[in-house]
């Protein structure tokens, strides 16, 4: 019997992943409404993902850790941006072994709270700062638009937490954290990001800054495919995370946290891919190719291993380096430097803008409202974004006042 044919991206997109997903055996659908279970498939992506991250986590000092997933609620409720960030999206245990809790429990959707508790506890001094802590597990976020892999109500992720004794020192492992997840999304996952700084609406709820990497999907539109916040004094001010400093001074602790979730597994499919099937990148691939060495005597046997390695590692580099020059000439081909609104509508129909922003939430907001792009980031290499010099300054698209940045807009996932 013929196997039904995928649709061509070009006819539809969106089904053309969904049924890719499905047909290469990454994941399925559960049977309880926006969860997904990842297959063997799937889930050897993600444990080679998880190797490459972690052995860079271990290298700049972090261990890893493992948090409870049941949270008291009274926890969430105190740091008053994460409370009305996440409020809309909790899952809430009201009934444990037969009865009613006294206080309900949330399903964790991230950990900063329940970490910074237990660091009130663990922190006195300043010798026992920097504090450099991950751990891998699945959160629960109740969405209600959701797409395998993409967004689910569980998914899969890493989330780091370090706290600080410095404000600088804060902003440095913010920093070097993106960078971290660059150098995995260029050199293993071959997909060409554009690290940056979110805006005040799409940074994290209780974020004093947020940093993404934002890559571009075969369509056109982009995806969030990591993140590293700058949390301040917020979670230390909100948990009574301090520490007594070198002069015998009483210190709130500056805190970090940076996430990278299965969402990067949607982002290689969608960069990738191709109308014949799933093209994975072959550092993080599961099924490699295979090559038979094949000899007679035992003076072949050694020429002939040494040419086998060879070619191995020549496929892995050659193959690695042309998906991303491919991934990053599309993405250069589908941004434009725009500097009228009309060129940014025109731009966000099928890829991204690059265009003069003033910086006032209001002239994003109604940029998203009119055309459906949404600020993805200002990148930190503006040359890299088109492997040019763009034009600094100039009018805010929107309201024409004096640009403070030239920013990303796109249509999201
Ligand atoms: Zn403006």
């Amino acid at each position: 019997m013929a196997e039904e044919k995928l649709p061509t991206r070009a006819e539809d997109f969106s089904e053309w992943y969904n049924q890719l997903v499905l047909k290469a055996q990454l994941a399925d659908y559960a049977p309880v409404r926006g969860c997904m279970i990842v297959r063997p498939y799937g889930w050897a992506l993600w444990e080679n993902i998880q190797a490459a991250l972690d052995k860079r986590f271990k290298a700049t000092g972090h261990q890893n850790v493992a948090f409870p997933l049941l949270i008291p609620k009274s926890f969430i409720e105190k740091e008053k941006h994460h409370v009305e960030g996440f409020s809309p999206e909790l899952a809430v245990v009201t009934i444990g072994g037969g009865e009613e809790l006294a206080e309900p429990l949330i399903l964790r959707p991230t950990s900063e709270t329940i970490i910074g508790h237990m660091w009130s506890k663990w922190i006195q001094s300043y010798r026992d700062l920097p504090v450099l802590m991950n751990q891998w597990n699945s959160v629960i976020r109740w969405e209600l638009r959701t797409k395998l892999f993409l967004r689910t109500l569980e998914f899969y992720w890493q989330e780091g937490h370090t706290a600080h004794a410095t404000r600088e020192e804060a902003i440095g492992e913010t920093r070097q954290m993106l960078d971290v997840y660059t150098d995995f999304a260029v050199n293993e996952a071959a997909i060409p990001v554009i690290p940056g700084a979110k805006s005040d609406a799409e940074k994290f709820a209780g974020a004093d800054v947020t940093y993404s990497i934002e890559a571009m999907m075969g369509d056109g539109k982009a995806l969030q495919s990591g993140t590293s916040h700058f949390l301040g004094q917020n979670f230390a001010q909100a948990f009574e995370v301090k520490y007594l400093d070198q002069n015998g001074a009483l210190q709130h602790c500056w805190t970090t946290s940076w996430g990278l979730s299965t969402r990067m597994i949607g982002a290689i499919i969608m960069v990738h891919g191709d109308d014949q099937g799933l093209v994975l990148p072959p550092r993080i691939a599961p099924i490699q190719a295979v090559i038979v060495p094949i000899y007679k005597t035992d003076e072949e046997k050694a020429s002939v291993l040494k040419a086998a390695k060879d070619l191995k590692a020549q496929l892995i580099k050659e193959i690695h380096q042309s998906l991303y020059d491919k991934a990053l000439a599309f993405r250069r081909a589908n941004t434009r430097e725009t500097n009228t609104y009309d060129e940014l509508k025109k731009a966000v129909e099928g890829g991204f803008a690059f265009a003069p922003w003033c910086g006032s939430g209001d002239c994003e907001a109604k940029i998203k409202e009119e055309t459906r792009a949404t600020m993805r980031c200002i990148p930190i290499d503006q040359t890299a974004v088109l492997g040019r010099e763009v034009a600094a300054g100039g009018a805010c698209v929107y309201c024409g006042k004096p640009a403070r940045d030239r920013a990303i807009f796109g249509r999201a996932y």
